[in-house]
């Protein structure tokens, strides 16, 4: 029950950080009374967002955070988006602590002559796509018979892995099968996936260069050393991308009639080619330039704030603290920058809520009885803001309709998201 001195708490944002933070001030401040605030109408930012589709178990995680809305000091408020339907000066009057866990959304730029041509895709945006995003219009960029992805992180794992993937191995995803039946009716001939790292410092996981390793369609080449040989001091990770990858590339793999996948290792981007379109790439190599012929480039090279994003000049990249000013915090990727798995916004969420229970108990952050919180809102916003219980018609509804061989069909139009889960 809310009393005057209940700390009340905006979290903007309801992705892992924003839910982690939520979770750890339930413990940090037991007596705080939370909303967590998000732009669209249903919880949970990139694990419904940019995990990978075929990724369901990484997704589970969003069952620990159905617990915490479950949980009566903690409020949902979806479909509120702070900069359009309320400021965070506003949030700052009614809550006594205002926390940004909005994530970073835009691809990294590539930043070299001709990244601006047709053709040159943010791999965020291809990623949003296939898990149905309402800002992607439910439409995937064309990408044509040569497909390069720049990068060597998990994110470019997660586009080749498309690239290359037939439907039956989609059994249990929740991909966009419309998007996913377009690419497959012109599927890339050729990708080249490059790196500027050598393949043993590649950042990609192990493990999802095993799970590429074991899927029965393209056939892998590399011109690059892989094998650093005997000599070179590999830790576990190194050497675990080393035996998949020169698994991958090995003579004896059987070699399948989907795209010729070629890896590249050591290759830094020069320019974009082309007129109208991208119909090329240029790399250095050491003193040689390697021109690589292409019908798209897909760039996974990390994410940046977006610039026309209200809060993104409160966003950092690696701030040591969470506290901006007592009573103005950030967690997650709005803290550290677009770097860190999904377990990592844990431990960052308990320090920030730490950050705020110290603030609160040394007295920089008084909890002041004139805060109203979420009840202090304009009735229209509170009125429009969906609600944790809304969501789980939507969530029921999304699965209810899921194809055969599905998990769930997510909608990509957000108006007909809110009008379900208001039971329209
Ligand atoms: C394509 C991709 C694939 C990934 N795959 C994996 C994986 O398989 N495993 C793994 O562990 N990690 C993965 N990650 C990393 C993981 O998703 C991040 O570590 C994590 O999501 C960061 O959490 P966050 O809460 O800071 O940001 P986000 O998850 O981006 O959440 C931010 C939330 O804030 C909301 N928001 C933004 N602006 C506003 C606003 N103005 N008002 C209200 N709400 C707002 C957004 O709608 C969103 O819900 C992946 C990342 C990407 C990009």
């Amino acid at each position: 029950m809310s009393s005057p001195t209940t700390p009340k708490i905006a979290v903007i944002g309801s992705g892992p950080s924003g839910c982690y933070l939520a979770q750890s001030l339930l413990r940090a401040v037991p007596s705080c009374e939370i909303t967590v605030l998000d732009r669209l109408a249903s919880p949970f930012g990139l694990v419904r967002y940019g995990v990978a589709t075929d990724h369901q178990h990484t997704k589970a995680i969003t069952r620990q955070f159905d617990r915490l809305f479950q949980h009566e000091a903690v409020r949902f408020a979806g479909g509120i988006e702070v900069g359009r339907d309320v400021s965070l000066a506003q949030l700052r009057e009614l809550f006594d602590a205002v926390v940004i866990a909005t994530g970073l959304t835009a691809d990294r730029e590539l930043g070299i002559p001709g990244a601006e041509l047709p053709g040159v895709i943010g791999a965020g945006a291809i990623t949003r796509a296939l898990n149905a995003h309402p800002d992607e219009g439910a439409r995937l960029p064309q990408l044509g018979s040569d497909v390069v992805v720049i990068g060597g992180g998990n994110v470019a794992l997660d586009v080749l892995r498309f690239l290359v993937k037939d439907r039956d191995a989609y059994e249990g995803s929740d991909i966009a099968d419309e998007l996913l039946d377009s690419y497959l009716e012109a599927p890339a001939a050729r990708v080249t996936l490059v790196s500027r790292s050598a393949a043993a410092d590649f950042k990609g996981d192990p493990q999802m260069l095993k799970e590429l390793a074991a899927l029965p369609r393209a056939a892998y080449a590399s011109p690059d050393p892989v094998d650093p040989g005997p000599d070179a001091q590999l830790d576990r990770a190194a050497a675990g991308r080393v035996a998949a990858i020169s698994e991958m590339i090995a003579a004896s793999r059987p070699r399948f009639d989907g795209p010729e996948v070629t890896l590249r290792f050591g290759l830094t981007p020069l320019r974009v080619l082309g007129e109208h379109r991208v119909e090329g790439v240029e790399f250095t190599a050491g003193d040689q330039v390697v021109v690589v012929p292409a019908t798209a480039v897909v760039t996974a090279i990390g994410f940046a704030a977006r610039k026309d994003h209200a809060l993104a000049a409160l966003t950092a990249s690696g701030a040591e603290t969470g506290r901006i000013e007592p009573g103005l915090y950030r967690t997650g990727w709005a803290k550290r920058g677009p770097r860190g798995a999904i377990p990592e916004n844990r431990a960052c969420a308990k320090e920030v809520a730490d950050e705020i229970a110290a603030d609160l108990a040394d007295g920089s952050l008084p909890a002041s009885p004139s805060t109203l919180g979420f009840e202090g809102l304009p009735a229209e916003v509170r009125d429009r803001a969906i609600g944790y219980e809304q969501w789980l018609r939507l969530d029921e509804h999304e699965r209810s309709v899921a194809p055969s061989g599905r998990v769930r069909h997510k909608l990509p139009d957000h108006d007909r998201m809110i009008a379900i889960a208001r039971g329209a």
